[in-house]
Parts: structure tokens; C-alpha cells; sequence
């Protein structure tokens, strides 16, 4: 089978002809339909964060396919069963985190495309128990974002405790792509913040943003003062800088919700107005099973759209270059059909 690897830090990957793996007790095999291309991926492949991966590795955490092979003691899923590989590949399920129901902090996890081999190859191992079900009505091709960009959004959502008339900033940056998915559970006011004019229509038209501000043309902590401010703030941003403006504006009593991971990992944080003005700041890392699952039947009503454009495997280097440059206005997902 075809898979892409990173051998070593910085350098492009390297596609390889692997043997087809086989699944263990309790895991099973997907034979990969599509696969999306996150940030994350390119954080890994870099050895951006503070804990590195061990190389060599198969990076990606948003691969869908059909199940292919059971290992030994799987009941939770059958053959030909469409799933989804998340980030969370696994949870001991038995520690404080995990008995709270908040087993994305889990303290025994592994991470799909970062500790274990991930979704960038034809087939995949997963553990039965931690992937998500596709439902009928979700296509393959959107189910691949939605299992970590449409998944970390969702919960980053539940996170910032909306209330039903709060104003949502969803604050992005250019050299990320954010990901390309509107999800709207409540009946909050979305703005969506870009650099560049020509996305300008996409929030707003297609993913139902009320208002759009443009880093890029326009004053956005003086635009979000005037709108009078915002409840909640999510960030998606792979760099620090547009934190300080997400900051600024917030309403009292308003929360700024961390969810993109720049390497440059701190931003100054002033005391005085977080005090003053009763700011929370809280980080929101991807999404439980159930956020999944929640994801997933969602979409299938209808109610989110993902915007993606399709590569093949071979041209995952590119692929990096792409959202580096934030030169395409979608999520990249690999057709491994
Ligand atoms: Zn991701
Ligand atoms: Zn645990």
C-alpha cells in the first residue's frame, strides 16, 4: 500500500510502499477512502510542538474508509462499516479524566498521526472503540474534515458557553486555512474575521456569518467595538498575533477560546483588562466520541457545510506548501479511492 511518511523533521515526506497492516485485539483495519490534511500535520512534521514525534511517522487524523479486517475481541463495529479515525486514537477509559467524560485529557491517550501511525495510507489500524461511525447521508469527502477541523470547532463552540442571543467572533488568520466548516448550534450571531477580501463573501453567504470584518482592510477591534464587542471569541489562528486583537474585542465578561497551536506557543496576556473586565480565557482541544457523533448527525440534517478541495496522496508536499501560502480557500482532502 501507498503511504506518506515523515522520515525527518523538515523535510518533505516520503511516499512508500508499505505492507498492509494488520489489526491487533480490539483494533481494526479501514481501508482509507479519503484522508484530510490539517495543520496538525504540518506542526508534526516539523516537530513544531514541545513533545515531538517519534519518526518515522504516518501523520493525519481525518481518515474515513470502510472496514476492512477485525482483530480479535471487536463487537463495536462490523465489516464494511464507514468510520472515522480522530485525533483521540485512544483512552485508558479508566482515569479521573476519563470517568468525568473528558477523555480528550485523557492522562494514557494516543494520538492518531502523531504517537501511532495515521491516516495519510491506503489502510489504516484503529482501535474499534475510539473511531466515530459515519451515518448514512455523510459523504466520505465531508466526513474527513469534519472528524477534526469540524469536530475542534463544534466543541471550541460548547466550550465558549454561548447563550442564545450572544455575538460569535470566529477569528482566523491567512497563513492557516482555517477549517471550512460553519457549525451553528445555537442561534448566536457568527462574524467571521479574514485577511483577504476575497473570502469575504464565504462566511457570510455560505457559512452563515452575520457580519464579516477583514483583518486586512479594516480596524477589527475598532469594527468589534462598534458591533459591541463579543461574547465569546474562538481562534483558529496558527499564529499568535491576532490573539491580541480577538482580546480586545471582547465584551466583559467574555471568552476567548484557544484552539490553534502556534509554534511560537505564548502570547502576552494583559492582567489589568482580563481582571478588569472579567475575561476568561480557555483552551478547547478537538472533541469527545459523543462531540463526534453530535458532528456527524448534524451534518447529516443538513445544518453544516464543509468546503474542500480534493489531491491525491502523491502531491501531500504540495499539499503543505498550500496551506502554508494559505492559498487555497478550502480544507485539502485526499481521495484514496
Ligand atoms: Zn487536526
Ligand atoms: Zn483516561
Amino acid at each position: 500500500m501507498r503511504a506518506a511518511v515523515i522520515r525527518e523533521f523538515h523535510r518533505p515526506l516520503v511516499l512508500e510502499d508499505r505492507p498492509v497492516p494488520e489489526p491487533g485485539l480490539g483494533q481494526v483495519r479501514v481501508k482509507i477512502e479519503t484522508s484530510g490534511v490539517c495543520h496538525t500535520d504540518i506542526h508534526a512534521a516539523n516537530g513544531d510542538w514541545p513533545v515531538k514525534p517519534v519518526l518515522p511517522l504516518v501523520p493525519g487524523h481525518e481518515g474515513v474508509g470502510l472496514v476492512d479486517a477485525l482483530g480479535e475481541g471487536v463487537t463495536r463495529v462490523g465489516i464494511g462499516q464507514r468510520v472515522a479515525i480522530p485525533w483521540l486514537g485512544g483512552a485508558d477509559g479508566t482515569c479521573e479524566y476519563c470517568v468525568k467524560g473528558l477523555e480528550t485529557y485523557c492522562l494514557n491517550p494516543t494520538f492518531t498521526g502523531y504517537t501511532v501511525d495515521g491516516g495519510y495510507r491506503e489502510f489504516s489500524i484503529a482501535n474499534a472503540n475510539h473511531v466515530g461511525i459515519v451515518p448514512e447521508g455523510v459523504d466520505p469527502f465531508d466526513a474527513a474534515p469534519l472528524t477534526c477541523a469540524g469536530v475542534t470547532t463544534y466543541k471550541a463552540v460548547k466550550t465558549a458557553e454561548v447563550g442564545p442571543s450572544d455575538v460569535v467572533g470566529d477569528r482566523r488568520d491567512r497563513r492557516a486555512r482555517p477549517p471550512r466548516v460553519a457549525v451553528r448550534p445555537y442561534r448566536g450571531r457568527v462574524h467571521g474575521g479574514d485577511r483577504r477580501g476575497r473570502r469575504e463573501a464565504r462566511p457570510r453567504e455560505r457559512l452563515g456569518a452575520d457580519q464579516v470584518i477583514h483583518a486586512g482592510r479594516q480596524d477589527v477591534v475598532g469594527e468589534m467595538r462598534a458591533l459591541g464587542g463579543a461574547d465569546a471569541i474562538v481562534t483558529t489562528a496558527a499564529t499568535p498575533e491576532p490573539l491580541a486583537a480577538a482580546f480586545a474585542s471582547l465584551r466583559p465578561a467574555g471568552r476567548l477560546v484557544l484552539v490553534g497551536l502556534p509554534a511560537d506557543n505564548v502570547f502576552p496576556l494583559p492582567i489589568f483588562e482580563t481582571v478588569l473586565r472579567g475575561i476568561a480565557v480557555v483552551g478547547s482541544l478537538v472533541g469527545t466520541r459523543e462531540d463526534l457523533a453530535e458532528v456527524f448527525q448534524l451534518h447529516a440534517q443538513g445544518r453544516t457545510q464543509v468546503e474542500l478541495e480534493t489531491r491525491d496522496l502523491s502531491q501531500v508536499n504540495e499539499c503543505f506548501r498550500e496551506v502554508l501560502a494559505g492559498s487555497v480557500p478550502a480544507r485539502l482532502v485526499f481521495d484514496m479511492r
